[in-house]
């Protein structure tokens, strides 16, 4: 009769720990380096409020980098929130305007769509900048950093293999390493 009332109170206390311990564990997720550096975000807001006829071909091109890391996942900003990708429509060339790792501005330039170059492909590789990766030029269509290289008749819109690697290798990098992604300097990338 004692033990079990013993054992009723001690898993009482145990039930009691479990909000203190997962509380802890929250708070123990590192936010910010000892310089106070944010550390990168895993969760990338985009504004495509911009991007004008493109938008959906721009939520596509997010939803398919969502489908294939787990590193970084790029989520619509709320109204009134500033985004980390700014993504416009424009007359030029596509390109992207990469300020550090997971942050920058995406023009869905005319020219390219106006020469059947595919919507969601052209969003998707400008994110794929904004996400740390280089052209991958000349490329076949399987690679999505092959950019027009490809051809217009290439319209795969999925990063391959190495491609998803590298992004993964980008943010498991700079979450053990903010500094390395302080380092970097904006990088322009046309297409
Ligand atoms: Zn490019």
């Amino acid at each position: 009769m004692h033990v079990r009332t013993l054992t009723g109170h001690l898993a009482v206390a145990a039930l009691l720990s479990l909000p203190l311990l997962s509380g802890e564990a929250v708070a123990a997720v590192p936010s910010a380096d000892a310089a106070g550096v944010p550390a990168a975000a895993r969760v990338l807001t985009y504004d495509a409020s911009g991007s004008a006829e493109f938008r959906a071909a721009v939520d596509r091109g997010a939803a398919i980098w969502n489908e294939s890391v787990e590193g970084a996942e790029l989520r619509p900003a709320t109204a009134g929130q500033r985004a980390n990708i700014r993504v416009l429509a424009d007359d030029g060339w596509p390109r992207a305007l990469t300020t550090s790792l997971g942050n920058g501005t995406v023009w869905i330039g005319r020219q390219a769509v106006d020469q059947g170059y595919d919507t969601v492909r052209i969003s998707s590789h400008e994110l794929g900048h904004i996400l740390g990766l280089p052209d991958r030029k000349p490329g076949p269509c399987s690679s999505l950093m092959s950019g027009s290289t490809a051809g217009t008749a290439c319209t795969n819109p999925y990063p391959n293999a190495a491609e998803k690697a590298e992004v993964e290798d980008n943010f498991g990098e700079a979450a053990g390493s903010p500094s390395a992604v302080a380092e970097r300097v904006p990088v322009l990338v046309e297409d």
